[in-house]
């Protein structure tokens, strides 16, 4: 297909190789693997934990800048530079997070990629995948129902009805269910999350084996009983059960790039409620069998990379060697008040005011001490008097900037890319500095990230906001990493704050505890649990042909 056909068309185009021949570009036997059909697999626990002792490669965070609405190139170019790193030689694997099925009927379409630096199956990928989200809707599920039958039991845990925090969940963008009345007797309310949001998701994510899940999913906090303290899941006897259920679903998941090189697809959480990038088990297996492995946090740095730092490598004892901060001349455009329509056309004053927002992005990522780079996803549209203008900002913060064009070329387009990235690689490993100690107060680690990274002069708290965190602490919860939900589109609370918001003060409206997960949620503005869709859903434009095949998924 000729490049700027549509993803499925470039994807449906090149066939599989079996999942074997993938597998054993990493050393893994056949007998090691469970196959899932013949083009994706699951590692099975055995040997997960077979890996430990390996040495580790070196790990790249790819990352962006602050995104537009149509997101910027991350899972694109993570693909691309994975593909590129291959390309030369290196041992290398990618690790993503899985697509959430209902997005790709609502607004945002799939997340495998796109042009030629795509992961497939991506009809699979996009859809039921192996069954991960649909177990972790299970697992959420049960443990709704069984908070509920304890109530219709005589609640021998005196739990305040009013005060149960947990709801149910579905992978649907579907707004209908946000809010309900359940029950018979004594009706409370509740409501439906999306799948991907729930704490389970996040659990899934951050758990390094079968024991860390059950023993995370018995700390998970479902509500609070008469006398205020918390109620968990290990008290209603739900931990084993959904620990059952999820088994098969934390195995990570393996897959290919278009052109046949491993891909790790595993997990997927939201990185404003959660901490946004694929799973440890994904990443420690993938480190542990590539020389170099490449894995992408969601949204701008400001959320994605700021949480796999401070909540991922803090948990799992993760240090990349290398950041990849992934911009666009469309959205730095964007950054410099050019409107959405008119952002097809050459524009490099607007290049330059947008500048700002990339640098801000760029300090930041230097504050957590590890090397990096600007990568620049190529457009069709894109012009070289706005690539210089970029060029010379670059050179004036000091950082590298490789244009790459993985999105026509594959990995012909990120070879000089992935050449400076292996560079990159090869100085000598970093010392990972973290926003915060884990003994600093709730509030100041909130303040510190703030402060820091979000170029806010302050933070503040609606006093609700500061009863829970202070509640949290002396529940024994304080050393917990923080969890900014706030809009991906702004450093600020405010999502029309493009470009380098600055001065503003961080609005605090209320917090939530996951003790699974091992974070404090601290939610800013409104932020959305269960999507819904636009008046145009993407489904409308989604079929079969005439020949069965999928069409318009993307
Ligand atoms: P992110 O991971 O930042 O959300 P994706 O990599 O998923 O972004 O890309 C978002 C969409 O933009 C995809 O549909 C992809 O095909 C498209 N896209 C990415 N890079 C390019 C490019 N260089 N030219 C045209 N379209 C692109
Ligand atoms: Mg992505």
């Amino acid at each position: 297909p000729p490049p700027g056909s549509p993803d499925i068309v470039i994807a449906r185009a090149v066939p599989p190789r079996p999942i074997t021949e993938v597998a054993e570009r990493l050393g893994i036997e056949p007998d090691q693997l469970l196959p899932i059909g013949h083009d994706k697999a699951k590692l099975p626990h055995d040997f997960t934990a077979s890996l430990a002792e390996r040495p580790q490669g070196k790990l790249v965070l790819v990352t962006a800048i602050t995104p537009t609405p149509a997101g910027e190139g991350k899972t694109t170019t993570t693909v691309g530079l994975g593909d590129g790193l291959s390309r030369l030689g290196h041992k290398a694997a990618i690790c993503l997070r899985e697509p959430s099925l209902g997005p790709c009927f609502g607004m945002k379409g799939g997340a495998a990629g796109g042009g030629r630096a795509q992961v497939i199956p991506m009809e699979d990928i996009n859809l039921h995948f192996t069954g991960d989200f649909h177990a972790i809707t299970s697992a959420h599920n049960l443990l709704s129902a069984l908070i509920d039958n304890h109530l219709h039991w005589g609640n021998e845990l005196g739990i305040d009805p009013e005060r149960i925090t947990w709801k149910r969940v579905m992978d649907m963008n579907d707004r209908a269910l946000r809010h309900l009345t359940v029950g018979q007797g004594v009706p409370r309310q509740d409501g439906f999350d999306i799948t991907a949001a729930s704490e389970i998701m996040a659990i899934l994510c951050l758990a390094s084996d079968l024991a860390d899940l059950q023993r995370r999913l018995g700390e998970i906090v479902v509500a609070r009983n008469r006398d205020g303290a918390p109620v968990l899941a290990r008290d209603l006897k739900a931990d084993g059960a959904m620990a059952v259920l999820l088994k098969q679903a934390l195995a990570p998941n393996l897959v290919q790039t278009l052109e046949h090189n491993p891909a790790f697809v595993h997990g997927g959480p939201f990185a404003n409620i959660a901490h946004g990038c694929n799973s440890v088990m994904a990443t420690r297996s993938a480190l542990s069998l590539a020389d170099i492995v490449v894995t992408e946090a969601g949204f701008g740095a400001d959320l994605g990379a700021e949480k796999f730092f401070n909540i991922k490598c803090r948990q799992a004892g993760l240090v990349p060697g290398a950041v990849v901060v992934v911009a666009t001349l469309r959205a730095l455009k964007m950054h410099g008040g050019v409107a959405r329509e008119a952002l097809g056309e050459p524009n490099p004053a607007a290049v330059r005011r947008g500048a700002r927002n990339l640098a801000r992005h760029v300090e930041n990522m230097r504050d957590f001490g590890v090397p990096l780079l600007v990568a620049v996803n190529q457009f069709d549209q894109d012009s070289p008097a706005e690539h210089a203008v970029l060029r010379e900002a670059c050179d004036a913060l000091g950082v590298e900037m490789v244009v790459s064009s993985h999105w026509r070329d594959g990995s012909r387009g990120s070879e000089a890319l992935a050449e400076r990235v292996a560079a990159l690689l090869d100085a000598p490993a970093t010392r990972l500095s973290l926003t915060y100690g884990d003994d600093v107060r709730l509030e100041d680690k909130v303040r510190a990230i703030a402060t820091r990274l979000y170029g806010a002069s302050d933070i503040s708290l609606e006093d609700k906001a500061r009863r829970q965190l202070e509640e949290y602490e002396a529940m024994g919860y304080g050393h917990l990493p923080v969890c900014i939900a706030k809009t991906q589109y702004s450093f600020a609370a405010d999502p029309a704050m493009t470009g380098l918001a600055a001065g503003h003060v961080l609005p605090i409206r209320e917090t939530e505890l996951a003790a699974g997960a091992g974070f404090v949620v601290v939610l800013c503005g409104s932020i959305m649990r269960m999507p819904g869709m636009p008046r145009r859903p993407a489904s409308a434009g989604i079929r079969l042909d005439d020949h069965g095949e999928i069409e318009g998924l993307s």
